[in-house]
C-alpha cells in the first residue's frame, strides 16, 4: 500500500500530527523506535491535564486513542533511510522492509549531547536537568548547582535564582569577565571555579580537592541534534539554534525537500511536550492541506 503520510517518530509531536490526519480519514503509517527524549524522567511537568504524570503514560494514552482510527498503521522499528520526493517517498526500515508514502513527516526528536562529567549521564532527568519550567518547582527553592558546558551556562545561572539559591560551577567550560561576574553577583549567584571530579549520591558534586557541595538539584545545558540522520541524508537542510541543530522548516513546517515536513523538538525551539503537541497538531493539518490543494 502507498500511504498518504509516513510519520517517522511516534511520540508527542508525531502522534499529534497523525491524529489530525487520521481524523481526515487519511492512511497514516507511524514508524516509532520508542526512544522518547524524556524517557529518563519519571514525571513530566507543564502539560495541561497531565502535570506530574509519567511521560510514558502520556504517550501510551495517546497511542491507545490513535489506535481507534481504522486508517492507522503502526510499526515499532527504526527508519534507516528515506528516498524520493513529493508524491513518492520510500522509507527503508531496519529489518522490516520498505514503505511508500505521498508525504513524509519527521517527528524524530533530538538527541542530547551532555557534558562529559563523571556520574552526570545516569542522573540526567533524575537530579540533573535542563529546563527549569519542567523541573525547577519540585526543587523547593533549595540549593541549585549549574554545571557549565559552554557559554549558555551564564544565561542559565542568571535565570535560575527564580527557583532557588544558585552556584555556577564553571568547570573549565566557561570563563567570566568582570561584567559577567557583577551580573551574577547582582542575582546572588555564587561562582565556583574548582574543577568537578564527579557527581555522587543524589546531586552531590565532588570537587578536585575532595570537598563535596550538596544540592537539591543540578542544571546543565545539552547540545541537541536530530535523533537520526535520516532527514539530513534525504537532503533536508539543517539550521543552528541556541540549543544545537534542527531541521529547517517554513511556516507550514515543510522542510527544504518538497513534501517532507518536520515537527516537534527536531524542528522548533524551545522544547516541551506542550509545544511538541501544538506543533504536531498544526503540522498534521498543513500536511493534510498539501494533499488536498
Ligand atoms: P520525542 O519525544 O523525543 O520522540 C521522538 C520519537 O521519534 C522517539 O520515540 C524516537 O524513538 C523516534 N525516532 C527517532 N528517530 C527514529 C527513526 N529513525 N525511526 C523510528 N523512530 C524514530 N518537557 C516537558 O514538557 N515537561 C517535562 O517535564 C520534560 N522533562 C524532560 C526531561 C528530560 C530529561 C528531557 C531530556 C526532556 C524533557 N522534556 C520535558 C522535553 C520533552 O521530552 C520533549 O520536548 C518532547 O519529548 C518532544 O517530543 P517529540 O515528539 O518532538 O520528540
Ligand atoms: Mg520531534
Amino acid at each position: 500500500m502507498r500511504f498518504d503520510v509516513i510519520v517517522i517518530g511516534g511520540s508527542y509531536a508525531g502522534m499529534a500530527a497523525a491524529l489530525q490526519l487520521l481524523r481526515a480519514r487519511r492512511q497514516v503509517l507511524v514508524i516509532d523506535a520508542g526512544r522518547r527524549r524524556n524517557r529518563f524522567a519519571s514525571h513530566s511537568h507543564g502539560f495541561l491535564t497531565q502535570d506530574g504524570a509519567d511521560p510514558a503514560q502520556i504517550a501510551a494514552a495517546a497511542r491507545a486513542q490513535l489506535a481507534r482510527y481504522e486508517t492507522l498503521s503502526w510499526i515499532e522499528g527504526t527508519a534507516e533511510r528515506a528516498e524520493g520526493g513529493r508524491g513518492a517517498f520510500r522509507v527503508t526500515l531496519a529489518g522490516k522492509g520498505e514503505a511508500e508514502g505521498r508525504r513524509l513527516l519527521f517527528a524524530t526528536g533530538v538527541a542530547d549531547a551532555l557534558p562529559p562529567v563523571d556520574g552526570l549521564e545516569e542522573r540526567w532527568g533524575r537530579s540533573v536537568f535542563q529546563c527549569p519550567y519542567c523541573h525547577g518547582y519540585e526543587l523547593g527553592r533549595g540549593r541549585l548547582g549549574v554545571i557549565a558546558a559552554g557559554p549558555g551556562a551564564l544565561h542559565q545561572a542568571l535565570f535560575l535564582p527564580e527557583w532557588g539559591d544558585v552556584t555556577l560551577m564553571t568547570n573549565g567550560a566557561l570563563s567570566l569577565d568582570e561584567g559577567e561576574r557583577a551580573d551574577l553577583a547582582g542575582r546572588g549567584v555564587r561562582i565556583e571555579e574548582r574543577a568537578i571530579t564527579r557527581l555522587e549520591g543524589g546531586a552531590d558534586v565532588r570537587l578536585a580537592d575532595g570537598e563535596i557541595l550538596s544540592f537539591a538539584g543540578l542544571f546543565t545545558t545539552s547540545r541537541c541534534r536530530p535523533a537520526t540522520p535520516v532527514a539530513e541524508a534525504l537532503g533536508c537542510a539543517l539550521e543552528e539554534t541556541p540549543f544545537g541543530w534542527q531541521i529547517r522548516t517554513d511556516a507550514q513546517k515543510e522542510t527544504s525537500v518538497r513534501g517532507a515536513f518536520a515537527c516537534g523538538d527536531v524542528a522548533r525551539v524551545p522544547h516541551s511536550v506542550s509545544l511538541a503537541v501544538g506543533d504536531g497538531a498544526w503540522t498534521g493539518a498543513q500536511i493534510h492541506r498539501s494533499l488536498v490543494f
